[in-house]
């Protein structure tokens, strides 16, 4: 086995994850990369990174090096306020000034131990006395929270040529050791050159699916009736690429592997399924223009929908989690007592959860639009004044609201409760509650039987 670096053909021997750390790669390979070109390409991997950051935060998926989620920050494109995610809590950066009466001010500090005294050495730099009257601990309902990122651009597609290229590597070291590779790792490396990787909207359909609910997957081949060398990588099997790492036309024989990886894996060799085949699977062709199947999916709206779609599984995904581990803790109650007061205190810690299934309701029955029908308007004012936001208020909302999700959120747990005593409560039905229709039910009842 060759054990050069493929770009500067010194030694090879830093560890290379094949997937990267940062994305919940696993494996190393010594055979690939010197040390200061693994190094020159943190900075790719990274960007990945920074690109997957709100679909990985979602899914839990760990920097296997750093052995945390990196936490992505999300936007409230209503008043700008800014707040970071870590795939379960949310919070604000920084201070957000509520009102100003004179020398008196109401401010919304985030809740950590820091950040009050961050704030007052902030003001006390620049010349103010900072003296705190009182403060209570209030939880913040943001809005409708945007990510500033999308993906792709220039530098995402070199990084997925990157990844690509290392399991060329990796599954055909001879082939990543070529000359001809040169100009697509100088791609990769310095990115001053036209796109070598482009989208593919038209991916093949016939293969095998995906080992892992949320794997990636990188099929790298060579295909010797073409004459390529060929690449696809398709993260969460929603978005995908293609590239040719180089013209070979004196390949002899066809060869391809497809490699699943499960960034969600802890441990090998669970992160990892190869099938190895001696044909060319899913060969490439290079298209005439690079962006052309992009610019036509984002025309019909099918770039939008593969981003929709990875959304609304990766939600579901995180709400089967947390069925899962609150019912784990109902049946761990010793007593019907016992499992109803830990129905309460999910409830009671989740408002923002309760505000979502009354956010569901209003969306889905204005959805319906029957605005001759009394009932309807009466509903969907009822439902707005529940959900009604109130930027001058610290948590948000306005007292109306606040005071329906209380509501809201006691009618949960009782009808939670009541499915625990008929035995009528399982995975499924918990996960209908937490985000489905049997929570829109009972949290909207509520909320309009108390309707004045
Ligand atoms: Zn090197």
């Amino acid at each position: 086995m060759a054990k050069s670096c493929i770009v500067g053909g010194g030694r090879a021997g830093s560890a290379e994850h094949i997937f990267p750390a940062c994305l919940g790669g696993l494996r190393v390979n010594k055979h690939i990369y010197c040390g200061n070109h693994n190094h020159a390409y943190g900075d790719l991997a990274g960007n990945l990174a920074f690109q997957l950051a709100l679909y990985n935060a979602r899914l839990g998926i760990k920097n296997t090096r750093k052995k945390k989620i990196k936490i992505v920050e999300l936007t409230d494109p209503e008043t700008g306020a800014k707040y970071n995610f870590d795939g379960e809590n949310l919070s604000p950066v920084g201070v957000r000034i509520i009102a100003k009466d004179g020398e008196q001010i109401t401010a919304a500090v985030p809740n950590e131990p820091d950040a009050i005294r961050r704030f007052i050495e902030e003001q006390e730099a620049q010349g103010f006395k900072v003296d705190i009257k009182s403060g209570q601990v209030q939880t913040y309902y943001p809005g409708t929270l945007r990510t500033q990122q999308s993906f792709g651009g220039p530098e995402g597609l070199r990084a997925i040529g990157y990844v690509a290229q290392t399991f060329l590597a990796h599954c055909f070291s001879d082939a990543a050791h070529a000359a001809s590779m040169a100009q697509f790792i100088d791609y990769t490396l310095h990115g001053n050159c036209e796109p070598l990787v482009w989208w593919d909207f038209e991916a093949p359909t016939d293969l095998p699916p995906n080992a892992f609910e949320f794997g990636h997957r990188i099929i790298v081949g060579i295909d010797a009736d073409r004459g390529v060398v060929y690449g696809r990588v398709s993260l969460f099997s929603a978005l995908d690429f293609a590239m040719i790492f180089y013209d070979a036309p004196d390949a002899i024989a066809s060869a391809s592997v497809i490699n699943d990886i499960d960034p969600l894996a802890s441990d090998m060799p669970d992160d990892l399924r190869q099938i190895r085949e001696s044909s060319a699977i899913a060969s490439v062709i290079r298209p005439e223009n690079l962006t052309a199947s992009l610019a036509s999916a984002v025309r019909d709206g099918r770039a939008q929908q593969r981003h929709a779609d990875l959304m609304r599984r990766s939600e579901e995904y995180q709400r089967r989690n947390d069925a899962a581990s609150l019912l784990e803790k109902i049946q761990a109650a010793a007593d019907f007592p016992a499992k109803q007061r830990t129905v309460r205190e999910f409830w009671d810690a989740e408002p923002q959860r309760v505000l979502n299934l009354l956010n569901g309701t209003l969306k889905g029955i204005k959805g319906l639009n029957r605005p001759h029908d009394l009932g309807w308007l009466h509903l969907v004012r009822c439902l707005e004044r529940a959900t009604q936001r109130d930027e001058t208020a610290p948590s948000g909302l306005t007292a109306g609201a606040q005071a329906a999700i209380g509501i809201a959120a006691a009618a949960l747990a009782g009808a939670m409760g009541e499915a625990i005593r008929t035995n009528a409560l399982g995975q499924h039905e918990t996960e209908m509650f937490l985000g489905g229709g049997l929570g829109m039910h009972a949290a909207s009842e509520a909320v309009l039987a108390a309707a004045p």
